[in-house]
């Protein structure tokens, strides 16, 4: 369940420092999420970090933060982990089971912000303890959604979006009164290639995907919003966060991403949430959540901003769109096919193995090639997700 924000005045200071856990501490929300920590060094206490590969970011960032522990995912690295840290308190770990015990272990928060399906056990592991979760890690929610929906509920756990949408969206949601909603607004940037036809899209490169206009991210998540898979995954994400069918769910394209998102009320009114396009605001306002702290990001200044636009969303040219759309309604493990299929196809066509519209036709591909179960558990996720990659691999479109 997403908590209803208290009666402010009622707040009872938080018990100070609060501590924290970060998954995915060497990626883009991780970094943004370490300079909020060091800003704010005498509210937060890093339980601990982890990370996949990446030794030397992981053992700077725990040095610099004083985490009692830091985590690396894959085991070939622990000897690496274990010798830099050595003269250190900061204890070290390897494996994926140890990234799922980092999230087990007591903390206030645990910052969900490793790439991809990966993160669903950790993610769910941090749940399963009754912890307040800010989740940057759209991907798991979209593979198990509604498994994942209950153990919030049944753990008491708290759940907070970190995507900026759906931060703008929990912003100026009325939980208490949803039936006065009429519709939830999604913006999008539209991406590196918002204005080019599908002619135009057919031979474009990684390295011009990976550009993204306004927002500084990580590889995975630059092609999503490239391809627009990255809003189609919101749509399914906002759909469990929310209490509306998708049908009340609109995307509106609007370039300059200083509205993050909006709320339409029926009477007419709309209430939206603004700021520059940087995350360490919406993670800066997790990690207060319901208070608010400062956050590095550069203020919006009505002055200098000359326009704010908008245009309808084209699912003909972005047609991730339309599929997240019909997974949604054919429910099961739809949503696991789409996200495994999508994270094999933008892995291939980093490789340079496809091209670029060939990702969103291997999801389609794949989404008609696995047949559609229901997901009653967690395992059920797992299954799903292994057959869709191995499909989404060896489709040639
Ligand atoms: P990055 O690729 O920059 O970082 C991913 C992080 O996950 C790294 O710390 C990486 O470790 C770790 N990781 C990768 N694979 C594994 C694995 N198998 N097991 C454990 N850890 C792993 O991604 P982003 O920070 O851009 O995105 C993270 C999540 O947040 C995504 O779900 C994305 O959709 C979402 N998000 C991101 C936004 C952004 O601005 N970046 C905005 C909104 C949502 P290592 O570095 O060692 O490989
Ligand atoms: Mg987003």
């Amino acid at each position: 369940m997403i908590p209803q924000p208290h009666n402010p005045l009622a707040l009872q200071p938080h018990a100070q420092p609060r501590s924290v856990t970060v998954l995915g501490a060497t990626g883009s929300i991780g970094a943004s999420t370490a300079k909020l920590l060091a800003l704010h060094r005498g509210s937060f206490r890093v339980e601990a970090l982890t990370a996949y590969d990446n030794v030397a970011s992981l053992v700077e960032q725990a040095k610099l933060l004083g985490a009692r522990r830091a985590v690396i995912g894959n085991e070939a690295h622990y000897m690496e982990l274990k010798s830099a840290l050595a003269g250190t308190s900061i204890e070290a770990a390897a494996g994926a089971d140890a990234v799922i015990e980092a999230a087990r272990m007591p903390s206030d928060i645990v910052i969900a912000g490793i790439v991809g399906a990966a993160g669903l056990m950790p993610t769910l592991a941090a749940i399963q303890r009754g912890a307040t979760v800010a989740l940057a890690n759209k991907e798991c929610l979209v593979c198990a959604g509604s498994l994942m929906m209950e153990e919030v509920k049944r753990h008491n756990a708290t759940l907070l979006p970190v995507d900026s949408e759906h931060s703008a969206i929990f912003q100026v949601f009325d939980f208490e009164r949803p039936e006065t909603i009429e519709k939830i607004i999604l913006t999008a940037s539209g991406g590196p290639f918002r204005t080019f036809t599908r002619e135009q899209m057919k031979n474009v490169t990684p390295e011009q995907a990976v550009r993204h206009p306004n927002w500084s991210m990580g590889a995975k998540i630059s092609i999503d919003s490239a391809t627009m898979m990255n809003k189609a995954l919101e749509i399914i994400e906002a759909s469990h966060l929310f209490p509306l069918p998708h049908e009340q769910i609109e995307v509106l394209v609007h370039p300059e991403s200083i509205i993050h998102s909006m709320v339409s009320y029926v009477d007419g009114s709309v209430l939206a949430q603004l700021g520059t396009p940087d995350m360490c605001t919406p993670i800066a306002y997790a990690l207060a959540w319901p208070a608010r702290i400062a956050s590095p990001s550069a203020k919006l200044d009505f002055t200098t901003l000359k326009s704010l636009t908008f245009e309808a969303s084209d699912t003909k040219r972005f047609p991730a769109l339309r599929l997240a759309r019909e997974v949604l309604a054919a429910g099961g493990n739809a949503s696991v096919v789409f996200n495994a299929a999508n994270e094999i196809a933008v892995a291939r066509f980093l490789r340079k193995e496809i091209a670029f519209l060939d990702i969103v036709a291997i999801i389609e591909k794949t989404l008609a090639d696995v047949a559609n179960s229901p997901l009653r558990r967690i395992e059920d996720v797992i299954e799903a997700d292994t057959q869709s990659r191995v499909v989404a691999e060896n489709t040639h479109v």
